[in-house]
């Protein structure tokens, strides 16, 4: 597998298996299926209500740890967020059975989140956490943290797919040695990506299907891809993106597709600010 170098020193491979909306049920047969096919980098998130299906097949997986990279997302917390932090750690490796992440991403830019990086920065230096990042920060806010902090975010995590290419948020993190990652790499199949007759069309010259065309766009991007799937066939398809390449052509033809917006919702919608920033996780 591919990797590419977090600003901490670490190495984070460049494909792995995102967990969300996989309900907790059926979460330890998919990371199981996962594990078996391959993957190595599993993305969870306390918010995904999943993290204890994730532990239990880790630990039955009987993979060593030092060949996996889990990922877990700190939500967004009542204050004190510093205090609140190390709690949501605690809870989070204990549900994932570990004593400390390879990633720990702060999961919304919403609350007190300097104090939420203070609680994440004292992970990063316990070695809680090997890494430490954000998710859903748009530049401003991202240059914001980074500007007022010692510790820069190793990665964001952000809506990244081929109608929200996100190039020119890839541009400024790649200046401040942050690197990204997509989520939604498929846009959940939206305006029916896995049809598009220009991905489509990309696929049949290299014998390859829709999905393995966008992830093989983005890792030959350099964006780290995260893809979910509950079938085991697909799980299968996905990861197998390293033997061939897009063409200059073609990835300029992919960049067409770009819209610019995004095709979920915008983290600058107050009334999604309002919705996110009340939500509070129970157990
Ligand atoms: P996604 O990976 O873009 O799309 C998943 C959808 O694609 C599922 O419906 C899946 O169906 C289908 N699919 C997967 N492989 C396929 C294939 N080869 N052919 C056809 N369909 C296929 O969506 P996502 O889960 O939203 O994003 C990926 C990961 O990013 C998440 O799991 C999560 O870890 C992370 N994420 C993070 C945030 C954040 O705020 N930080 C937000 C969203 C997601 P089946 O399962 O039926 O195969």
């Amino acid at each position: 597998m591919q990797t590419v170098t977090l600003n901490t020193g670490i190495d984070m491979p460049i494909l792995g298996f995102g967990v969300y909306q996989i309900p907790p049920e059926e979460t330890e047969q998919a990371v199981t299926d996962a594990l078996a096919a391959g993957y190595r980098l599993l993305d969870t998130a306390a918010a995904y209500g999943n993290e204890k299906a994730v532990g239990r097949a880790i630990k039955n997986s009987g993979i060593p740890r030092e060949e996996l990279f889990v990922t877990t997302k700190l939500w967004v917390q009542d204050a004190p967020a510093q205090e609140n932090t190390k709690r949501a750690l605690d809870a989070s490796l204990d549900k994932l059975g570990l004593d400390h992440l390879d990633l720990y991403l702060m999961h919304q830019p919403y609350g007190d989140v300097y104090a939420q990086w203070r609680g994440m920065k004292d992970a990063y230096r316990e070695g809680r956490a090997k890494a430490i990042g954000v998710a859903n920060f748009y530049a401003d806010r991202l240059v914001d943290l980074i500007v007022n902090n010692d510790v820069t975010p190793a990665v964001n995590q952000i809506e990244t797919h081929p109608f929200f290419q996100r190039t020119t948020d890839q541009e400024l993190m790649r200046a401040h040695g942050v690197q990204i990652q997509s989520w939604g790499g498929f846009a959940e199949g939206r305006n029916h990506l896995f049809t598009h007759p220009l991905l489509s069309g990309i696929g049949e010259q290299h014998g390859k299907s829709v999905a393995q065309v966008v992830l093989r766009w983005l890792t030959q991007r350099g964006v780290v891809a995260i893809p979910k799937s509950v079938r085991a066939e697909r799980m299968a398809e996905n990861i197998d993106i390293f033997d061939f390449e897009l063409t200059d052509a073609q990835m300029a033809a992919i960049a067409t597709l770009d819209t610019g917006n995004s095709l979920f919702f915008d983290h600058h919608d107050p009334e999604i600010v309002a919705g996110l920033a009340k939500r509070r996780l129970t157990a």
